[in-house]
Parts: C-alpha cells; sequence; structure tokens
C-alpha cells in the first residue's frame, strides 16, 4: 500500500473532521518523522505541543513498555504505585501542593470548570447556580460542549448546541474589557497565556500581572490553560512565569505524556484541590499507572534534558533567522521559545499553500486559521537542524 492508498481508505470510512496534509506518517524519531514512501520531514507541529521531548524518545517508551509488562489499569477504586509519585514530583516541580489526573486536555478543563464552580458556592458563596466564568475572545479550550459553548469561533460551534450557560467573554489581551465583564457573580478568569489556536497570540506586556492582580482584588480564581504553553514550549515552565505570575489553578496536558499516551492534569493548592469529595468527580484511565509512569517520564526528560533553556534558546536562534527572510508575505513574526507565528498578509493567498510547499521540501508545518504558519518544534531540535530547515522556509516564503 502507498500513501494515497492510505489516504483513500481514511476518507472512506473515517470521519472528515480534519483537514490534514497529505503525508502518511509511518515512523518518527527525535524532530523527525517518515513517511510511507520513506521521505524524512522535520516535524514543526509537535502535536500541538505534545511531543516537546521529540517522537519516541528512549526513556519515555522504556518507562510505557516497562510499566505496560507490570499493570496498565487500576481504576482509582484501588490505589497504585505510580500515581503517588507522579503527584509528589508534579509539586515539586511546579509549585502545587496538589494535582488532579485526567487524560485529554479538554477533560482537564471540565474538571477546572466544575472545580472552580464548587468553589464559587462554598467558599466564595455565590448563590447557588448563578457562578459565573470569564473566558476571552478567540480562546480555544477544546471540543466538549460545554467548552465549545464558549467559543468565539462560530464553526466550532455552529449546530452543536443547545449550549453550556455561565460563561461571558471578554476581549483578549484588554484589561479593561475583563473589569467591565465582573460581576458579583464571577468566580473565575479563564484563559491561555498564549492564544496557540488562535494563531499565536500573545497579549500585550503586563497583561497577565494585571489579571492576577484583577483576580485578587475581586475574590476571582485566575485558571491559566497551559496545555499547550506549558512544560516548556514558551521557554519557561509556565508562560504564565515570563510575567512572574502565579495563577490559582494551571491545565496542563499534551507534552505531560511526551506523546505517547494522553495524559491531563489540573494544579492547585490544597484550598482549592481540597473540596473535591469522594465520588464527586473522576475518570477510569485518569491517573492510570501506565499513564502515570508514562507521566512521570515526560517530566523527568523536560528536566534532565534542559528543554525549558534550549526552547528560550533555539526559540530565539529560530526567530532571528525567520526576521531575516525578506518576504513580501509576511505581516508579523511573534512567538516565545518555540512557540513561533508567521502572520501572513491577507495578498498572500492563505497560510495553507505554503504549508504544501513546506512539505514538499520536508517541513511539516500546519496552518492556523487561514493566515497564520506555527511553527513549533520538538524542543530537543538543535541549531544545525534550525540552519537546514532556515533556507527552506526562506524559499517557501519567497514564492509568489
Ligand atoms: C489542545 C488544547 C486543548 C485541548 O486538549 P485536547 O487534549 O485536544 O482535549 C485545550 N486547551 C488548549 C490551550 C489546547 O492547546
Amino acid at each position: 500500500m502507498n500513501s494515497n492508498d492510505y489516504i483513500a481508505l481514511e476518507d472512506q470510512f473515517g470521519a472528515h473532521n480534519y483537514h490534514p496534509l497529505d503525508v502518511v506518517i509511518e515512523s518518527g524519531e527525535g524532530v523527525w518523522v517518515f513517511d510511507i514512501e520513506g521521505n524524512k520531514y522535520l516535524d514543526c507541529l509537535s502535536a500541538y505541543s505534545a511531543l516537546n521531548q521529540g517522537h519516541v524518545h528512549p526513556e519515555i517508551l522504556k518507562a510505557l513498555v516497562d510499566q505496560a509488562q507490570k499493570v496498565t489499569l487500576t481504576s482509582r477504586a484501588f490505589r497504585n504505585s505510580q500515581l503517588p509519585l507522579l503527584y509528589k514530583e508534579l509539586s515539586e516541580m511546579t509549585g502545587y501542593e496538589m494535582s488532579i489526573p485526567m487524560n485529554s486536555g479538554a477533560e482537564a478543563v471540565e474538571t477546572a470548570i466544575k472545580l472552580v464552580r464548587k468553589w464559587a458556592y462554598q467558599v466564595k458563596k455565590i448563590p447557588h447556580y448563578q457562578s459565573e466564568i470569564i473566558v476571552a475572545s478567540g480562546n480555544f479550550h477544546g471540543r466538549t460542549v460545554s467548552i465549545i459553548s464558549f467559543s468565539t469561533e462560530e464553526f466550532y460551534r455552529k449546530e452543536f448546541g443547545p449550549f453550556t450557560p455561565g460563561f461571558i467573554v471578554a476581549q483578549y489581551g484588554d484589561i479593561e474589557s475583563l473589569k467591565s465583564s465582573i460581576t458579583a457573580n464571577t468566580a473565575a478568569i479563564m484563559l491561555e497565556p498564549i492564544q496557540g489556536e488562535a494563531g499565536v497570540i500573545i497579549p500585550p506586556n503586563g497583561y497577565l500581572k494585571a489579571v492576577k492582580q484583577l483576580c485578587e482584588e475581586n475574590n476571582i480564581l485566575f485558571v491559566a490553560d497551559e496545555i499547550q504553553t506549558g512544560l516548556g514550549r514558551t521557554g519557561k515552565l509556565f508562560a504564565c512565569d515570563h510575567e512572574a505570575v502565579r495563577p490559582d489553578l494551571i491545565i496542563i496536558g499534551k507534552a505531560l505524556s511526551g506523546g505517547f499516551y494522553p495524559v491531563s492534569a489540573v494544579l492547585a493548592d490544597a484550598d482549592i484541590m481540597g473540596l473535591f469529595q469522594p465520588g464527586e468527580h473522576g475518570s477510569t484511565f485518569g491517573g492510570s499507572p501506565l499513564g502515570a509512569a508514562v507521566a512521570r517520564a515526560a517530566l523527568k526528560v523536560i528536566r534532565d534534558e534542559n528543554l525549558i533553556e534550549k526552547s528560550e534558546l533555539m526559540g530565539k536562534y529560530f526567530m532571528e533567522h525567520l526576521e531575516e527572510i525578506p518576504s513580501k508575505h509576511i505581516k508579523e513574526i511573534r512567538g516565545k521559545g518555540l512557540l513561533i507565528g508567521v502572520e501572513l498578509k491577507p495578498e498572500a493567498k492563505g497560510a495553507r499553500r505554503f504549508c504544501e510547499r513546506l512539505k514538499s521540501l520536508g517541513i511539516l508545518a500546519k496552518e492556523t486559521h487561514d493566515n497564520v504558519i506555527r511553527f513549533a518544534p520538538p524542543l530537543i531540535i538543535e541549531k544545525e537542524t534550525i540552519d537546514w530547515a532556515m533556507p527552506r522556509i526562506a524559499e517557501t516564503l519567497m514564492m509568489d
């Protein structure tokens, strides 16, 4: 079977809820992937930052295989010998007293919403079922019904209602808009410190600090969705660290498992996390020994290989070289660490055709919305690899 055979099968038997580039990946190693025909590509998407540690990292692979040979799933009806160690290591690494494990990012976001609502009624004493969570325009927090209920992307919502109430949308990056959205019933402000899916949108300097201050003044929880920006992607452990801001809750996922197995979590201190009572929330696979072992190894790789510092250094190097490309199509280059967006002018006729061209030159990147190319390679990328990629990116951006 060749690539076209696989593509035909997928189109016939699979739901068409994605519009992938037509590359059929058969294997991966580090920053590279290989298609069915044996062509080699540099992965500049990293599965939306789930692969910060690179493809098939040998240490995470070993942890997965070792644990899979012992026990994979206990359910939380019983305890297991991996989860307590993950809790402890997460706490030591992040400074939060407690965490709750889930699987997908969206599940962790749902978990944070439930926790915030419980806090609203138990601690802030908001009248029952009146609590509000303020979110940001352009947000992306996942695909469940409650989460798309407060998406501002019409396409993500259209024909999926009725929607979950209790969310107020404020303008992203605009502190006044947040201020005017606060009521006596506001429980939390939830946002991404950098909006990845919206096209690598970085809020004005000082915004996160101002959000945190606003929350403190009004007895509101600050929830940061760091599923994409966390765990080193932006050159800090968390993107909020760029402004030395400590949110009340942080949501992580994606790179928490280095791409092997879905693992997500919500982090908070005991005064908040302690509100969950037995039976009130859970997940069959969440906190499984297999997931916990994989997550522990994924975090260890981030520490042992200094991926946070590498992300900062290589991100700077990548951006500097991008900025040297004299392309008439570029409107703006923005990023932090190795989360980089190249926004094209409307006249460039969309980012997709540039991504197709990059693919033909051996680089996999994906358009984000219509006009942004996102470059987010694994954090293990070497200078030499960026040097290899840059002429190809330049050639692509210089085409007519
Ligand atoms: C990917 C992502 C999610 C959703 O994660 P899933 O694992 O796809 O459910 C939520 N928030 C942000 C910021 C993300 O990038």
